[in-house]
């Protein structure tokens, strides 16, 4: 059949006379056509123009809509309304005139390869683990698919594996609408209870699915489909993945990634997992060694802390931790006839504080003390914590002047 005989067919099929000839229904590769300008209405952020004919895809099925040039006007968005297909442009068009169409096929492409891979993906999961795509969305970036079961590690990269046969393998890809009956015969997915004519696409071997969208002809386009993270979704899993030129960008741009990581630690790439592991290792064992020795130095410190009838007042920098900070304050708890306070962080975004003492019940005193620090927090009668909002210099006045 040819190309305009198919058109035929599809615009015969057509259920309202006055439906758009949905060219990409026939051939997904048109991107240049003529059609005559139908009608052409103001709207808030445009004119919406309908052509007798168009190769622009409306927004549908998780796809949004294409773009291009309608002459020598930018097609901002495209939609469709019972089988009416809108253009909408900034410019308006005079019905009865012809206008020459051009789809963004760059754009175009890079969609059709992803929604093409996201059928395979689809199919290969509902035939390999019986569940269903429940949701679909096609970003700019990624692909986004939904499925109603749970999916594990090993099972996703088995997924991305039988994904990436059926590309290689070259399947062709067709799109038409059948006949009722013909449609009763066929087992195929669909996300939804579809009304009115039903559009089946197949990828021969791998899956039948309804959808409205353009996809390419064969699936050895995609080139190459890279699941890059799922997790756990409403009680199912939740896909995100990347196909053809974006999953080439992808592995473009990790490929860099890694050569800059293994070249700053002076190794081959295939070592790079082994040298970041060998370092967070050992700055583990610094963190450790390094709160040690701040211990000891507290522990120095309080020796050389005089006593006094009034509160104890002490700052220490963020990366000080909270342990060594309690063993410190409690060290010095007997130099102190009030409270003994420690404040820690570097006041930009505030302090935690650790406030402990013998004589003081802190519990009561907790509010006056938030209070007066711009803080919250609580505790005991012997210890209260919290973070404090307050400057280092009125804490500190605070401390001094305060008579607990
Ligand atoms: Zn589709």
């Amino acid at each position: 059949m040819s190309a305009e005989t198919n058109i035929n067919a599809v615009n015969s099929a057509n259920s309202n006379k006055n439906e758009t000839v949905r060219l990409f229904d026939v051939d997904s590769y048109v991107s240049e056509f003529e059609a005559k300008v139908i009608s052409c209405a103001p709207v808030e952020s445009g004119y919406e123009t309908v052509l007798d004919r168009t190769a622009f895809f409306p927004e549908g099925g998780g796809q949004a809509s294409d773009e291009g040039k309608l002459g020598a006007f930018d097609v901002l968005h495209v939609r469709e309304e019972n089988g009416v297909i809108y253009h909408l442009t900034k410019e308006k068009f005079e019905p009865g005139a012809r206008a020459m169409g051009k789809v963004d096929f760059k754009e175009r492409f890079r969609r059709m390869q992803n929604h093409t891979a996201e059928h395979i993906l689809s199919g290969v999961i509902h035939t390999e683990y019986g569940f269903h795509n429940v949701g679909f969305h096609l970003s700019e970036k990624y692909i986004r698919a939904d499925y109603n079961g749970a999916l594990g590690g090993e099972d996703i990269k088995r997924i991305e594996t039988l994904v990436n046969n059926a590309i290689v393998k070259n399947h062709p890809v067709t799109a038409w609408y059948p006949e009722k009956n013909e449609l009763l015969s066929i087992e195929y997915r669909s996300k939804k209870e579809i009304e009115g004519r039903v559009r089946l696409v197949k990828i021969e071997d791998v899956d039948i699915c309804a959808c409205c969208a353009p996809h390419v002809s064969r699936t050895g386009e995609i080139g190459a489909f890279k699941v890059t993270d799922y997790m756990k979704y409403k009680g199912g899993t939740r896909i995100f993945a990347v196909a053809g030129s974006d999953a080439v960008s992808l592995f473009i741009s990790e490929h860099e990634i890694l050569s800059d990581i293994a070249e700053s630690f002076s190794v081959k790439r295939e070592e790079a997992r082994e040298a970041v592991s060998r370092l967070s290792e050992r700055l583990s064992r610094l963190k450790s060694e390094n709160i040690q020795i701040r211990r000891e130095l507290l522990k120095l410190k309080s020796s050389n802390v005089e006593y006094t009838d009034g509160n104890l007042c002490f700052f220490f920098d963020s990366s000080c931790d909270v342990e060594s900070v309690r063993e410190f304050l409690n060290s010095v708890l007997q130099k102190c006839g009030g409270v003994c306070a420690g404040f820690i962080g570097d006041g930009d975004s505030g302090y935690r504080y650790i406030i402990v003492s013998e004589r003081v019940n802190l519990k009561d005193k907790c509010r006056k003390i938030n209070d007066a620090l711009c803080g919250k927090g609580g505790g005991s009668d012997k210890m209260i914590c919290g973070s404090a909002n307050a400057e280092k210099g009125s804490i500190e006045s605070f401390f001094k002047d305060f008579e607990f």
